[in-house]
Order: structure tokens, then sequence, then C-alpha cells
């Protein structure tokens, strides 16, 4: 039997350990070839300067990063589409030609593309990215979140029948679920030291209120407490985004929050939306080429 293979198609270095470190290596002890596509090289990250070290630009540390993060989640490949990091809505890095934002907005068909390719390479059972707010609404999420269910759905239903021979189709996809509980605790901890939910993180641009009301309904959760401390190593490499702070998050309240993996099952869609698998790779089959 072939091993079961999955995509996790991504916009910045630290998307992966921070969103799904606990859930990688669950799926590497089942046996899983995990891929990673991570569409930018991280550019507008903020960086403090003692952090900086050896490299001259935040793009080549947050590569370093990612490399360190690759050691701990094993996987079997990481494609990089090269894309800048485009910032928050509005501001002037999302209106850099080289930005996956501005790419997307005028070159969508040349980013599905690339995303199509990949899939194309690696095979993948299963496909795996943000959710259709793009977690808390970044930018670059949606653009990738876009591009990944495109590309998916290109390679599902060709435009032709005859461009069936020959392409691969991945048989699900999946959008990673933000814990309801979590959220809301951010939620409530922000108003009790009086700040406000909707402008929270370091540029005081991320909208936690949304991010709630954008949360899509889970159908499958996995169990991933058991991999808690390669989730706080590979978080821990991106230390130039304050990978460190999952630890702060005291075990026991983390056990309660993260012991299990929420995804929402995109296709084949759900006919009720309650939690029905606790495997991504159920009903998945593995021998078949062209599903
Ligand atoms: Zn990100």
């Amino acid at each position: 039997m072939e091993r079961g293979r999955l995509v996790i198609s991504y916009a910045h270095p630290d998307d992966e350990s921070f969103g799904l470190g606990a859930a990688i290596p669950k799926w590497i002890d089942d046996g899983i070839d995990v891929y990673l596509i991570c569409a930018t090289n991280g550019e507008v990250g903020t960086v403090p300067e003692e952090l900086r070290g050896k490299h001259e630009t935040t793009a080549a540390l947050r590569l370093s990063e990612l490399e360190c993060a690759r050691r701990h989640l094993k996987f079997k490949e990481v494609f990089m589409l090269g894309y800048r990091d485009s910032g928050m809505p509005g501001s002037e890095t999302s209106r850099h030609p080289e930005s996956l934002c501005y790419q997307w907005q005028n070159h969508p068909a040349n980013v599905t593309d690339k995303v199509k390719e990949i899939l194309q390479r690696a095979r993948p059972h299963v496909v795996i990215t943000f959710n259709r707010y793009g977690g808390y609404g970044h930018p670059d999420h949606i653009a990738i979140q876009r591009a990944t269910v495109k590309a998916f759905e290109e390679l599902r239903t060709p435009a032709s029948g005859a461009a069936l021979n020959g392409v691969y189709r991945p048989q699900k996809l999946y959008y990673a679920a933000f814990p309801k509980a979590t959220i809301w605790l951010r939620i409530l901890s922000a108003r009790l030291k009086g700040q406000d939910p909707r402008r929270m993180g370091r540029n005081q641009d991320v909208d936690v209120v949304k991010t709630l009301e954008h949360i899509e309904p889970v159908h499958a959760r996995i169990p991933v407490a058991r991999y808690f401390d390669v989730w706080e190593q590979a978080s821990s490499c991106h230390a130039s985004q304050g990978g460190g702070r999952i630890t702060r998050t005291s075990r026991w309240l983390r056990r309660f929050l993260y012991s299990k993996q929420g995804f929402t099952r995109v296709f084949p869609a759900p006919e009720r939306d309650r939690v029905d698998e606790d495997d991504l790779f159920a009903n998945v089959d593995l021998n078949s080429r062209q599903t």
C-alpha cells in the first residue's frame, strides 16, 4: 500500500509551527508524508533587533527559522513559492508588485498554477489550508487559501474532460480550525485588561471578534496532546515572531484548549455540520491513482 501524503498550504514561515505544530508530528508518527507550501519569505514580520543575528534581511532570518522548524516537524519537502510577505491590509507592503497579495489580485491564475504544479508533484491525498477568513484576516493567508481552493477545484474538475488524462486529483480538502475557546479567552482577557479585542497583536491590526465571527464548522478532530513537546520545539524556532510564547500558556490550559486539532471538511462536502472523523485519512483510497 502507498503511504499517505498530505500537503499543508500556508503563507508565512511560522504558520506551520504555530498552527499545526502538534498535528504534524502525529501524522509523521502515523506514517504520513507531510509536505509544506510556504507562499512568502516573511519579509514583513517585525523582528526585534537583538534576534536578527548574522542575518542581513528579515527574509533570511525567517527562512533560517523555518529550516529549524523543519528539522522538528520532519517535512518530506518544503515548497517555497517565493512571494513577498504583504503585511496587513492597506499597508504600503501589500501594494508591492512582488507581494502575494498584489500577485493574487492581479495575476490569480499564476498563483493558482504554482499551487497546482506542486500538488501534481507531491500528489497528496489530503490538502489543508486556512479557512476563508485566513484564520485571523491576514491578506496573505486569504490569498493562499483562495489559490489553494481554486487549484484543488481545478484538479478535481478540469475544464475539459480530455484534461483528466494524467492529472493527479487529491481526494480531500480541509481548513484548519482555530479553537473557539481560545478565541473566547483572548477576547475575555483583552476586555479584562481594558484592551480593544478588535485591535490586537503587535501592530494592533488583528480583530479577534471578527476571527470568532468567521469560525467555520468543525468536522474532524484529531488527538494531538502527545505531541506538545514537538509543538514547543518547532514554535521556539520562530523566536523572531514570539516563538517561545506558547510555553507561557501552562500545560494544563494547553491540554484543555488544544488536545484536539479541529478541521473543516470542504471536500467531500459533509452532509451535516457535526464531527464525524478523527482522522483526515478516513475513507481515503491510498492506492487510487486518479480518484
Ligand atoms: Zn501567517
